[in-house]
């Protein structure tokens, strides 16, 4: 065997070890009795030791050693290339990291889950403190093992966002916050509200579940090759080249949750199933970040399922399934209902536009935290004057303030940003595919998915890893990331809704 083909099916075999943990985490998320908890943390504690000796196997430095800087890797965009480059990547942050780290951040992140349930649910943040403390000190160990060259933030961004540096998101994410923050406010102050009581009617589960279902088939997600399942904080996890598992979860008294991210975990879905099949387990056919990821879960959600054309499709859909809660209601009043914004306390609770003045928020508190410019006492007090000055409201405890996110207890520092990135990305992708493929508004309102599915499938699905996600917005788009496209979105939207 040659070495590049050894190469591969080690990272094959990873991939397969990788993909059983995914089933044990599925079904603990969806089906698996609590009292089977225990066993299952044994199980997956022990495939994921398999998988990190694997990862971090010294044959696999041989090899990657021996094919960097070959013929094979010469072009960084070919397959070999980006096999060769990626697997290189991720072999040498992993053997960076000592063992003992490794593990007391996930015993510390178990720990902090757990704190952090009680901690929420009593309005306790001082109970949390130690943990957040803890957490925050480890994971700027782990950045100064993995090293970076301007702050420590960069280290840690890179697992969710690889390439990716603080710096140029500290940017765009900036430019995007004050141009928002002012447009909320007209917002408010246009004295007009969405009639988003409509909303709040009675929504029969079953309806719900099969008027959803439709909706991801219309749009693409392909049901031979994955399934909807239902679960408290719903994902989307792909687990085999043709077996992805999209989840959800219905509230009989609030249509937007289940349907909206239904089109959400779809659009993970469509993604996971645009992916090359023959490429399974190898950078050409994985997903290239955490953002791009969420840019295609945002794009059919908010960008597709909330555009007006998709409801003159879907609305008398809509009225034959809940006829009993859309009556009297018009598409346009609904349409209206579900683009209503209105600044909120609660981050996964929030409208198109403030959503990401929430990201913002997080975004620079965990930066002063890791640097220690933020005393973790004070973050209860800088929340709320964050909110203040942002969204101009105050949470009026912690439960809905600083301790709303599971993410900091989890260990998960870095992560926020790609919320927001991926709201610019989709913006920006949304706006070429229109151009190109020439009035996205007129398919939509024929119930014609498939051309754009087709072109994110063409120009990101089926590039893998082959580019960095700044890159591969440059390259499909023409222009570097930019927030002027999400803007431009917004106001085209928001402005003629709200008289502003
Ligand atoms: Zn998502």
């Amino acid at each position: 065997m040659s070495p590049f083909d050894e190469l591969c099916s080690h990272a094959r075999a990873s991939a397969i070890l990788e993909s059983i943990e995914s089933v044990l985490g599925w079904d603990e998320r969806t089906y698996m009795p609590e009292a089977a908890g225990a066993y299952r943390a044994e199980q997956m504690t022990f495939v994921s030791g398999l998988i990190h000796r694997r990862r971090t196997d010294p044959r696999l430095g041989e090899l990657l050693a021996q094919l960097t800087g070959s013929d094979l890797a010469k072009d960084p965009h070919s397959d070999a290339g980006t096999t060769i480059r990626q697997l290189k990547r991720d072999y040498d942050k992993r053997i960076k990291l000592p063992q003992e780290l490794v593990e007391e951040l996930t015993r510390a992140s178990v720990l902090g889950q757990q704190a952090w349930v009680k901690a929420r649910a009593a309005d306790d943040y001082a109970s949390f403190a130690p943990h957040v403390e803890k957490l925050f000190s480890l994971v700027r160990q782990r950045a100064e093992y993995l090293g970076y060259k301007d702050h420590p933030y960069d280290a840690l961004l890179d697992d969710f966002e690889p390439w990716a540096k603080t710096a140029d998101v500290a940017k765009v994410l900036a430019a995007l916050r004050d141009e928002l923050a002012p447009l909320v406010q007209a917002i408010m102050q246009s004295g007009r509200r969405a009639p988003v009581e409509i909303l709040s009617r009675k929504y029969p589960k079953a309806a719900q579940e099969s008027f959803g279902k439709a909706a991801a088939a219309a749009i693409g997600f392909d049901f031979q090759r994955g399934r909807l399942d239902v679960t408290h904080h719903p994902f989307c996890s792909g687990m085999g080249p043709n077996d992805c598992r999209i989840t959800t979860r219905y509230d009989e008294q609030f249509f937007p949750s289940a349907f909206f991210g239904t089109l959400h975990e779809a659009g993970h879905g469509i993604y996971d199933q645009g992916l090359r099949t023959e490429q399974f387990g190898l950078p050409p056919g994985s997903f290239v970040s955490l953002g791009i990821h969420e840019s295609q879960s945002r794009m059919w959600e908010n960008l597709v399922g909330r555009n007006r054309a998709f409801w003159q499709f879907f609305f008398p859909q809509f009225t034959a399934a809940f006829g009993e809660a859309s009556r009297g209601v018009s598409l346009d009043e609904f349409y209206w209902a579900i683009n209503g914004v209105a600044p909120s306390l609660i981050r996964v609770e929030a409208d198109e536009a403030t959503y990401n003045l929430h990201i913002i928020i997080r975004f620079e508190l965990e930066q002063a935290l890791l640097t220690g410019d933020l005393p973790v006492a004070d973050v209860p007090a800088a929340w709320k004057e964050k909110y203040r000055k942002y969204l101009g409201i105050e949470p009026p405890n912690d439960k809905d303030g600083c301790l709303q996110d599971v993410h900091w207890s989890a260990a998960l520092i870095g992560y926020f940003p790609t919320y927001s990135l991926g709201n610019l990305y989709a913006a920006q992708f949304f706006e070429k595919a229109n151009a190109e493929l020439g009035g996205l508004d007129q398919q939509f309102a024929r119930g014609e998915f498939a051309p754009l599915k087709q072109w994110l499938q063409k120009n990101i699905h089926e590039r893998g890893q082959c580019y960095a996600a700044a890159d591969l917005v440059k390259l499909v788009t023409g222009q570097p990331l930019s927030h002027a496209p999400l803007m431009r979105h917004l106001r085209g939207k928001l402005g003629p809704l709200y008289g502003i």
